[in-house]
């Protein structure tokens, strides 16, 4: 390592945390101590340093504090620094750059509410772009990507490309891959960010580029981020700093790309990045900084070439990922998923209310069908002429295989949505009969027509669905009349398979599934799914685990036999009993599926929604994650969520899916939905049909009438009096204990 480089960062260091104490004393008069110091929507404080040092920030005066702490955390003897090649004062030089930067950034919030907009996507036409620290519903939406793979890691951008092409090159690269890119720093009067606007890419958490600052000081956002996760779904409890370090390094595979001269402060920030394990990869002649100690890769390599920018980093930080390869003229991936087409670049539509647009998946014999075949019947896109327009559309998919069972349909049919989603300019919402696409013009540019929507789906099936299925043959019907006639035998199979799965009930079930998916960053959680309990994330119905289980035999849905009943009204089984307590490495000997009250499963981080009890109102209530409002327990989902998500089972509290609020067992061995006094309205609104359903079943059509919300008040008295006027049942029934 040379001797530069370590000393730009020292004296980078210094500089920062010089700056941000001079802005500090001025913010200390202009607003005095008491002055409110936060980032937007976040029960994790400055989340470095709460995260590191177990400080929660909340003031300028706790501010002055940990800044203290910085300045103490610089190496003393700057210019006789040359204890080389021990790494530990350059590592503390660039921690101290970091916790003043996060004070400075929390500073900023409180000089200019405007500097960041607080969305997921950038307002470009209004100039609104840079977006600031995620909020914690945008941290764990995005952070769940981090924990089940499908995003592999962030590449922390820092300054910009030498021109817009290049800019557009290297990012596009990661989004094929996969990663996240977080942007920050300018060089030369422009930043990455304003070159991607430039080259009219898409930029914002949808898809992907998300743009924090345009100050290098916006690297804490992506640190920030990193440790949030770490403690939301690893359960790593903040002060911990070496835990959620090690955990950095072992999980979050993330690394800095610095486009453009390295001065003295990003050298700190890069120094900061070596804590994490995250090392920095850089196009200009920095030095290099090799393996030292623990680490076993380089943590700064420099003079990458801007064509071999993305491969480095890859190798560098020994990540592996993988571009997929499906037979269609757009770029394919993940983070085209969430890009939106413009009512400019709109070329053609299907369904959305204007057409008529349905999707089935069914299964077929062997010799029914023939693999890679696609049809299509009726006009295609080209038939449109220059101007585009709109068509209906029936997507129909045969699928056949020896392992293949009708139960799997629903599920290969649900991937439907996000597959052609993954096409660049391509959009799909909704499924089944309601389902939405949208092209855009440079798609149709690019040679896309509606095969491709076909060869999508065959080998993306193929790929991912491999083990179950053999072929894949589909059919894209877009004449009116055929459309009607798909539709409606689409709608009878539907019909049939609802009835299926709502009248499925766990008596009747012998066998339910574990998903142990969640352990990577919650140890000791165990989900076990069955007929009436599904997954907590909702992402896994029993269903889903016993398709899961077929595709994958050693994977982390496994059979668990439920054995003996030991309490029917609570839900405990034996056999469930013995599996979890052997999969949570003995530290949850059993759980029930049925109570809140008495030994409830357990949580982790990114269950839907949060039930607590209200012991005041004698029942309980739920809030779900989208929901960042106060709520009668006195908690918000993040505190929540931060209290018992990670993988304990907490009396009282209990982590569950949204739609498992109108399954049949919810919450049933302490009273079941008639407990419900209280959830938010955009639940309650979501869940309608469903409530309402199951209002009828107990007699109560108007339950959904009686459950408080938002409207009503966010304390248990308000709550109280407005069970007491409406009459709601809870109030009748035994007491709520626990
Ligand atoms: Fe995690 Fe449970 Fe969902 Fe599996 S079912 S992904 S363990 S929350
Ligand atoms: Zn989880």
């Amino acid at each position: 390592m040379s001797k530069l480089v370590a000393f730009a960062a020292i004296q980078g260091a210094y500089n920062i945390v010089g700056k941000v104490e001079g802005m500090y004393k001025r913010a200390l008069e202009q607003y005095g101590p008491e002055q409110k110091l936060e980032f937007p929507n976040t029960g994790y404080f400055l989340p470095i340093i709460y995260s590191l040092l177990g400080i929660p920030v909340r003031n300028l005066k706790e501010a002055g504090e940990v800044l203290k702490i910085a300045r103490k955390l610089l190496p003393y003897h700057v210019k006789n620094f040359n204890h080389l090649p021990y790494l530990g004062p350059l590592l503390d030089a660039g921690m101290s750059a970091l916790f003043a930067e996060e004070i400075f950034e929390a500073i900023r919030y409180v000089d200019d509410p405007d500097f960041y907009y607080h969305s997921e996507t950038c307002d470009i036409e209004n100039g609104k772009i840079w977006l600031g620290a995620a909020d914690d519903v945008v941290m764990r939406k995005r952070g769940v990507e981090f924990v089940d793979g499908s995003a592999p890691g962030f590449a922390a951008m820092v300054g910009a490309a030498p021109d817009v092409e290049t800019a557009k090159l290297i990012v596009e690269d990661y989004q094929r891959r996969n990663l996240y890119v977080f942007m920050c720093a300018n060089q030369n009067g422009t930043s990455l960010t304003e070159q991607l606007i430039e080259a009219g890419i898409q930029i914002g958490w949808n898809t992907r580029l998300v743009p924090f600052s345009p100050d290098i000081s916006g690297a804490v956002f992506a640190l920030g981020f990193a440790n949030r996760a770490a403690m939301a779904f690893g359960g790593v409890k903040p002060g911990d700093y070496k835990r959620i370090l090690q955990y950095n390094k072992d999980r979050v595979f993330a690394f800095i790309n610095a486009l453009g001269d390295v001065g003295a402060e990003w050298a700190a920030n890069a120094a900061g990045c070596v804590n994490w394990g995250f090392p920095t990869i850089a196009d200009t002649d920095i030095p290099e900084i090799l393996p030292t100690g623990v680490c076993t890769y380089e943590h700064v390599v420099g003079n990458i070439a801007h064509e071999e920018m993305v491969q480095k980093s890859v190798e560098v930080r020994g990540l592996k990922t993988v571009v997929t390869k499906v037979d269609i003229p757009l770029s394919y991936g993940a983070a085209f998923e969430g890009e939106r087409i413009r009512k400019d670049d709109l070329f053609v539509e299907f369904g959305g209310g204007k057409t008529q647009a349905t999707e089935l998946v069914e299964m077929a014999d062997m010799d029914e069908i023939e693999d890679n075949k696609v049809t299509v019947i009726g006009k295609d896109i080209k038939d449109l002429g220059d101007k585009g327009g709109r068509l209906p559309l029936g997507i129909g998919v045969k699928v056949a295989g020896r392992k293949m069972q009708p139960d799997f349909e629903p599920i290969l049919e649900r991937q439907i949505h996000h597959l052609i989603n993954y096409a660049q300019g391509i959009m799909h919402i909704g499924q089944r009969d309601i389902a939405w696409i949208r092209l855009g013009r440079p798609a149709v540019e690019k040679g896309f027509e509606l095969k491709h929507v076909g060869q999508i789906l065959h080998d993306m099936f193929h790929k991912d669905f491999g083990s179950i299925l053999d072929k894949v043959e589909v059919t894209l019907y877009t004449n009116e009349a055929d459309v009607k006639k798909f539709t409606e035998k689409a709608r009878a199979m539907y019909k049939q398979r609802d009835e299926r799965v709502e009248n499925m009930t766990d008596e009747d079930e012998e066998t339910f599934y574990s998903c142990t998916l969640c352990q990577s960053f919650a140890p000791s959680h165990v989900c076990v799914v069955s007929p009436e309990r599904t997954g907590l994330c909702g992402a896994y119905n029993w269903f889903d685990c016993k398709a899961s289980y077929e595709i994958n035999p050693t994977g982390p849905n496994q059979p668990v036999q439920k054995g003996e009943v030991l309490d029917a009204k609570l839900g405990m089984f034996k056999g469930v009993n013995d599996f979890v307590y052997k999969a949570s490495r003995q530290k949850i000997p059993q759980y029930n599926f049925y109570s809140i009250v008495y030994e409830p499963m357990t949580t982790c981080g990114c269950c839907e929604c949060i039930a607590a009890v209200l012991p005041g109102c004698n029942g309980i209530m739920t809030v779900h994650r989208d929901y960042t409002g106060e709520t009668p327990c006195g908690m918000k989902f993040t505190t929540l969520a931060g209290v018992m998500g990670g993988g304990q089972s907490s009396p009282g509290f209990v982590g569950h899916s949204k739609y498992n609020i109108v399954q049949r067992k919810f919450v049933a061995g302490d009273g079941g939905l008639l407990r419900m006094v209280w959830m938010p309205k955009s639940l309650k609104e979501e869940l309608r049909a469903g409530l309402e359903r199951r209002g009828q079943e107990l007699g109560m059509p108007d339950l959904i009438d009686k459950i408080a919300d938002e409207t009503v008040g966010v304390d248990e008295a308000t709550v109280m009096e407005f069970l007491q006027k409406v009459g709601h049942p809870a109030l009748t029934m035994e007491p709520i204990t626990g």
